[in-house]
Order: C-alpha cells, then structure tokens, then sequence
C-alpha cells in the first residue's frame, strides 16, 4: 500500500511513501502524516492511496497527525481542481482551505467535574470554604473549567485540591472548543410580505433548492431592490430542507449591520471573517462540520466551509474583486463557488446592481437564468443623477452646483455622501520650480501627502517620509501639492459648512470595529456629513441620506487595466444607490471631467444592461475577456536586466510548446506597475477561447527555469493586468 502526499510547497508535484504495517488501519485521506523529506522529515496532506509503484526505494510514512482527515473528501476533490486550474500545488491549497487555528492540534482546558453521587458529608466539618465552593459548583450546568471557576467565586485553588482529595470532584481534560461552542437563536423578525418581482425570481429558485439541482441564478438588481430579502427566503427554503447555505460576501461588507439580518431570521448562523482570532475560528469551522451550523456567511474563504450539504451558495456583490485571492492559490471565490455547487448538485445565487461581465455574459448566452429586479423596493423611485462637467471649474473641489445641493440637504435635514476613492490629501507633491515629484524609492509610484500625519506615503508599499522643507533635488524652491484626496474633501466642506458634524470613513481613519462605529455615528445621525472612499460604496442603507457628492468620477478611468471602464460604471452605480431610500427621495452630483464617456454618462442612467453590451462590444474588438479567458504571467525581480531575460525566456518557452494557434501570446512587456516593493516586473498577456488550452500554456509557463532570484506567478483569470 502506498499514499501520495502533497507539501505545502510550490512544487508539482506530490511525493510517495509507503504505508507501513502498523499505520494501515488508520490512515485515510485528507489526514496530516509525519515523513522523511530529504534529510529531515516534513508535514504533509495524504491525497491519494495507489497498490503499487514503479519506483525504486520508497520510504515509509512516519506517523499520522490528526484521528479523522482535515478535510472531508468533497473538499479534496475541490483542492484538486483549484490546483489545476490556478496552477498551484495541492499542498498549497489545502493549507489555504484550512484556517490557521485547524491545522494546530486542539487545546484541552482542565474542568471541575463532580463525582457522581458524592456529597457534602464526606467533607470535614472545617473545611468552610470547600463547602463554599462545593455550592457554587452545584450551579453550573455543565463542569467548568478550573480557572474560570476560582475566578468567578473568589475561592482559593486550596479549597479546590481538598474538595479533590474527598473524592468529590474530579479534574478532567475537555476540549477547549466544546467550552465555548454557543448556538445562537434567530433575534425573531416578521419577514416583509414578497414583492411581485421577488416572488417571480423566488418561484424560478425553490425548485433547484428542492431538486437539488446544479444551476446558476445571476440576480441583476438595482440597489434598494431586495436582493438580499430574496437570499433570505432561498435560504430559508435550504435550511428547511434539511441542507446549509453559505453567502459569500465581499471583505468590507461583512459587517455587523449585515450579520445582523442573517442572525434575525436563522438560528444557526457561523460567521467567518479575517479579524478572527485563530481559536474563534477553529471553533466555527469544527461547528461547521459536525453540521451545526445552518447558514455560513464570510469573504472568499467562507467558499471552503465544511457544511456536511451543501444546499445553495449566494455571492452578494459578485463583482466584487476581493473575491479574487492576490496571492496563491489565487482562486477566485465566485468561480469556486460554481465547481463546488457543480459537483455537490445545488444551485448558486449570484447577486449584484452591476454584474462583472464575465456573469452578464454567461446570462446573455443562457449559460445562466438571469433574474432582474428594476425597481426599488416599495416604490422608490431611483436618484435622479445629475453629472457637473468640471473642465469648466478647474482647480475646484466642489463645484457651485454641489455647494448649492449640499447647503439645501442639509438646511431640510438631510444627511449628505461626499465620496471620492482617494484617501489622503494631496496626491502629488511637487517642486514648483523644476517639477520634480516626490516618489517612491521602492515602487514606481508617486507619493501621496497625508497631512494628519504631516507625512508623504507610497500607497502600494506602505513607505513614509516626513515632508522636506525644499525640493529635495534642486534645494531652490518650496513643494506644491497637487490632486486631493478624502483628507481636503473634509477639510474644504468643513470650511464651507463650519456648523455641520462630519465622519470620515477610510483606511486611514478605521480599520475593524472602527469603521462601523463610524458608520453607526452616521447611521443614528450624530454625524451629517460622510466623507468617505469606496469603504462607505457597498451595500450601506441610511434611509437619510438625500444627497450623494461624488467629488471626483474619474479616480478608475484611466488606469492601465482593460476594466477601468467597468469599475467606473460599478462605482459611480453602486455609490449612487446609497441616495434615495427612504420617501424623503434623494439626488446624486457627480463630478467629471469625462461626462460623454459611455461609462460615466449611462451609470447616471442608472442603465447597467446598455453599459454592459457596449463595453462587451469593446472587448470583443479588443479580443479581451470575457471573450476569451485571459492569463497573466508576471516575473519579478530586483535586478532588471535579469527579470527582463527570464520573463523572454518564459515567453519564448510558451511560444515554442504550447498550441499558439489556439493561445495568443502578448509581450513580453514592462508591467503597468513597472516596479513594486523594490522588484522589477515584466508580464507577458495569455489570451485563449480554450481553457483548456490556456491551462496547458500556463502549465508549460510554469515549468519553465528561471534562476532562483527571479519570482514567476501565473496568475489565471486575474483581476487586474496591474
Ligand atoms: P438590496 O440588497 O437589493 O440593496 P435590500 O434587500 O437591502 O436591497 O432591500 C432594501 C430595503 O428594503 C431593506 O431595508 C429591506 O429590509 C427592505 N425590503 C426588502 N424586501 C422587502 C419587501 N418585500 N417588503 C418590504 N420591505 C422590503
Ligand atoms: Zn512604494
């Protein structure tokens, strides 16, 4: 008997050893094993058993680490594919499958367990405070652990031992997570009477559910539309047959406000997310797998959770990039979510105001049923979108058409969005006198002023420079500052509107709890004005709000990335939806310097469907996605002439092997971002209607020498050709 076993390492390949006598009964895949590895041992995943083997000299498997596999086989097999399709070892994706806290043997804690039968006779007449202690633990409902007992009755760890030593209370080892696992019970809430428009998708929906039938519903909504309401009820639906749901939400909208409507409806709801600490989230995977939880929500990685059936997937947002995962394995969730579903029978949900192309299309050619819900709920009309031409107000931050809607807003007690996807203050320094600019040493990138901190930084590397007094390379004239970020948005309005409350929501300013106790700050209407970037864009819903500012439209449009037109459109829409929902109405201003530009002009349309079909008209001219699928190949390295050479030999290596009939190869090329945390970067542009042919040009790519210096990443259906 042999297995095969995958490190966490980027190589391709898995290694084989034999398993012994003694290890037979008790190996399974999906377990940790101890084995030889060179000349010391390693950890790593068993993926597969084989009879025989062609090799010579197979070493044996030293021990198995964990009693039952990490994995269950469903998620083996999905490690398999990714693998596969992302180019990445399986080691590497079961080790990315797996939160940290799992792969750590489970903490014990020591609880005080009373001894059956015993009673307070055996104890001495004396022993006052072990009888003290003796009655407090009568009111516990199930043993607790040691620590938290004396700390809870203030009696000493003495009275402890003599309770002990009477053979009235033992001490045992439990597991920690048994401890703490807590079910929740659904907060209890009426659910609202269905829209018609919410019934029709529902009614097309249930019967997947029900049939347990692999199928995609792309739900194209506006915002206010009840999306979510409609994900409620499909999940709803799962849970009563006896299956769970996970829900896919981007990283920033994960917030408690979001948690919240799940919690309301559902008992049993786990909630993964980053800021977890590794025991929290070691106690809701083991939940998640023993099948007590109904409902999972989190980011990308909530994809891996271990629901025993798996009945529905929804993917709010499903545009979203932080889907996408910027490092290996760099999968991403949405597409996850499909093969998964595929392969377990059940249907996905995909939800959004402003699909990414990539769904509409699969909608446009039936892959997927398409849903549309083109009205508010309840009535509500869309903002009216009113676009301010700035080539007219050069130099101005608010133009007088905005000043003037602010002031009214604000006069007939309105809350007011000022947005702009730039946090800082300036986002140039210059010298006035030889225009030199401050920049990155690190990275080919401008730097950007904070004034908070009285500090430039590069917002790609994180490097930080105290302002000069002069321009540090002619030392004749002072800096400028150029562009403007949040930090003078605030600034500007609060000298305009010195009497009014403001919050800034960005990275700067929070980060975790922070971000919503400031939102909340503008949610309960201590704060009137929001000043914020894309952080305030996604999924919010303050009924006051009667006017969205947003400040500058065109931070996306001209970045070197074929869907800087898609990202214009999604966030102008999706900032725009946060005007309006309530009777008080609302109305969106946005400032351009492009307001012909098809993106801009049909987003204040609030028309996603006719932005769509010309930019998929765009891309079909362009041979772009989602057209042809697309892979990126990027080499990295700190010595240029050397990451140029290997990058042409990476090329030339897919140009020679790989069928260029099928497979366009461009490049290669200096990247977009040319230089980047001290590395240089060359990239070569894989384009193919084949995805298998695609996959096997990445593979050739891959295995490809390039000297130990040099970084290569394969990056397959990237989110951004950065
Ligand atoms: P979306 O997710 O499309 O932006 P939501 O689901 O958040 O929209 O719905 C917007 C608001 O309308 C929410 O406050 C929600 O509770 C409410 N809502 C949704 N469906 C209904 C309904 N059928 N009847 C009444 N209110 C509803
Ligand atoms: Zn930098």
């Amino acid at each position: 008997m042999f297995a095969r076993v995958a490190f966490d390492l980027p190589v391709p390949t898995e290694f084989t050893y034999a398993v012994p006598e003694r290890l037979r009964a008790s190996v399974q895949l999906g377990q940790r094993v101890r084995v030889p590895f060179r000349t010391t041992t390693r950890i790593g995943y068993l993926v597969a058993f084989e009879d025989t083997s062609e090799l010579p000299r197979i070493k044996d498997i030293a021990s198995i680490l964990d009693p039952d596999p990490l994995l269950p086989a469903e998620l083996m097999q999905l490690a398999r594919w990714i693998s596969g399709y992302y180019c990445c070892s399986l080691g590497e994706v079961i080790q990315a499958m797996l939160p940290g806290g799992v792969r750590k043997s489970r903490p014990k804690v020591r609880c005080a367990v009373i001894v059956e039968g015993a009673t307070i006779e055996s104890l001495s007449k004396r022993a006052k405070r072990a009888a003290e202690l003796w009655e407090e633990l009568q009111g516990y409902r199930k043993p607790p652990v040691v620590a938290r007992l004396l700390a809870e009755t203030g009696i000493s760890r003495a009275a402890l031992q003599t309770l002990v030593k009477a053979g009235m209370v033992r001490i045992e080892e439990h597991d920690a997570d048994e401890q703490f696992a807590t079910a929740t019970a659904a907060t209890g809430e009426t659910p609202p009477e269905l829209e018609p428009q919410q019934s029709a998708v529902l009614d097309a929906i249930y019967p997947d559910i029900e049939a347990k039938i692999f199928r995609t519903h792309l739900l194209l909504g506006v915002t206010g539309s009840g999306k979510t309401e409609v994900y409620l009820r499909a999940i709803d639906k799962t849970v009563r047959d006896g299956r769970q749901a996970i829900v896919l939400v981007p990283e920033i909208a994960l917030t408690p406000q979001t948690v919240r409507r799940f919690r309301a409806r559902f008992d049993r709801v786990a909630v993964l997310h980053s800021a977890q600490s590794e025991s929290e989230r070691r106690r809701a995977w083991t939940r998640i797998r023993r099948g007590e939880a109904d409902v999972v929500i989190g980011p990308r990685s909530a994809i891996f959770a271990p629901v025993p059936h798996l009945g529905l997937v929804v993917v709010d947002e499903e545009h979203e990039n932080s889907f996408k995962q910027e490092t290996t394995p760099r999968y991403h969730a949405r597409d996850v979510a499909l093969v998964r579903a595929k392969a377990v029978h059940c249907p996905v949900l995909l939800g959004s105001a402003t699909p990414s192309l990539e769904s509409y299309s699969n909608a446009l050619r039936g892959r997927y049923v398409l849903h549309r819900l083109p009205h508010r709920v309840g009535k509500l009309p869309m903002p009216p979108v009113e676009l301010v031409d700035m080539s007219g107000e050069p130099g101005r931050l608010f133009s007088p058409r905005l000043r003037v809607a602010v002031q009214h807003a604000i006069d007939a007690g309105g809350q007011v969005i000022l947005f702009l996807n730039r946090r800082g203050f300036a986002t140039l320094v210059l010298c006035g006198r030889c225009k030199h600019m401050l920049s990155c040493p690190h990275c080919s990138s401008t730097l950007v002023f904070h004034k908070g901190r009285r500090r430039a930084a590069c917002h790609l590397c994180g490097h930080e420079t105290p302002l000069p007094d002069r321009c540090p390379e002619c030392h004749q004239a002072a800096l400028k500052q150029v562009g403007s970020g949040t930090e003078k948005v605030l600034e500007e309005a609060e000298r305009a509107w010195p009497r009014v409350t403001y919050v800034r929501v960005d990275s700067d300013t929070a980060r975790g709890d922070q971000i919503e106790e400031a939102l909340d700050q503008f949610r309960n209407g201590a704060a009137r004005i929001l000043v914020g970037t894309q952080m305030v864009a996604k999924g919010h819903h303050f009924p006051n709000v009667t006017l969205v500012g947003i400040v500058n439209a065109d931070t996306a449009l001209h970045l070197p990335d074929f869907r800087a037109n898609e990202r214009t459109f999604s966030l102008i829409a999706q900032v725009a939806g946060r005007a309006g929902r309530s009777e008080r109405g609302g109305r969106v201003i946005v400032q351009t310097y492009n307001p012909g530009h098809y993106a801009v002009a049909l987003a204040a349309q609030h028309d996603f469907e006719k932005f769509a079909r010309a930019e998929l008209e765009e891309r079909e001219l362009l041979g772009l996605p989602p057209l042809r699928r697309c892979a990126l190949l990027v080499v990295s390295g700190e010595d240029q002439a050397l990451a140029k050479t290997q990058m042409q030999r990476v090329a030339d290596s897919v140009r020679r092997h790989s069928n260029t009939t099928l497979v366009e190869v461009r490049g290669p090329a200096k990247a977009p971002l040319e230089r980047l945390r001290g590395r240089w970067r060359f990239m070569v542009l894989m384009l193919s209607t084949s995805a298998s042919a695609l996959a096997e040009a990445c593979a050739i790519a891959r295995g490809t020498k390039v000297t130990r210096k040099i970084d290569l990443v394969v990056d397959m259906d990237p989110a951004a050709a950065l």
